[in-house]
């Protein structure tokens, strides 16, 4: 399986970071051992002194396919969660100012937490759901998928021009404004419509 990863989803935390708005999606991806499975904590890693969250809504992809249309993208996701886009800030700063790829800020072990997933359904429009994320039980982040500057179906449409999407890879959609630093001891916990869907301990 492989983790695909969209940056600069949301107008808000691409101000916050002081990039600018994209025009086609920022894509990097993550490596298997990345995946940080539901409630395992994350161990701070020691190359870093700013590692940060960023709360993003996850699909998980259930149908292989290439060249997937947008209008045809929603036979390709059936599940999703909440993530966290672990980042070595420090690191990616360092990086973007020398025009090198994020891999060490973004990709190492670990650094993709996510949590249990959630079948679509019905009941679920996936364009229209409000996210949270609580730092030590204090709201830090909360996100609407309709704030997306691309869609789920837009971003599948996008990305399988470049990747075949394979059953069991995970797309992270992309972080909303208040993303910051933890320490070692810190809880995060996450939230669908109200529901807690990820806990995170950092260790
Ligand atoms: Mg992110």
């Amino acid at each position: 399986m492989k983790i695909i990863c969209i940056g600069r989803n949301y107008a808000e935390h691409a101000k916050e970071l002081k990039n600018d708005l994209p025009t086609v999606p920022v894509i990097f991806m993550k490596p298997k051992n990345a995946l940080l499975l539901p409630d395992k904590p994350i161990y701070y890693p020691e190359f870093t002194t700013d590692l940060q969250y960023e709360c993003e809504l996850v699909v998980k992809i259930t149908k292989n396919g290439k060249y997937i249309k947008k209008k045809f993208a929603k036979k390709y996701y059936d599940y999703l969660s909440l993530g966290i886009d672990f980042t070595a800030r420090d690191l990616q700063r360092e990086q973007q100012k020398k025009g090198l790829p994020w891999e060490i800020a973004k990709a190492f072990d670990g650094s993709a937490a996510v949590g249990t997933f959630l079948q679509i359904n019905e009941s679920i429009d996936v364009n229209n759901l409000a996210f949270e994320l609580k730092l030590n039980d204090k709201l830090v982040q909360t996100g609407h998928t309709k704030d997306m500057i691309f869609s789920i179906d837009y971003i599948i449409e996008y990305v399988s021009m470049f990747f075949t999407l394979n059953i069991g890879d995970l797309i992270y959609t992309g972080t909303p404004s208040g993303v910051g630093p933890v320490n070692p001891g810190d809880l995060l916990e996450g939230y669908i419509a109200g529901e807690k869907i990820l806990c995170v301990e950092v260790k």
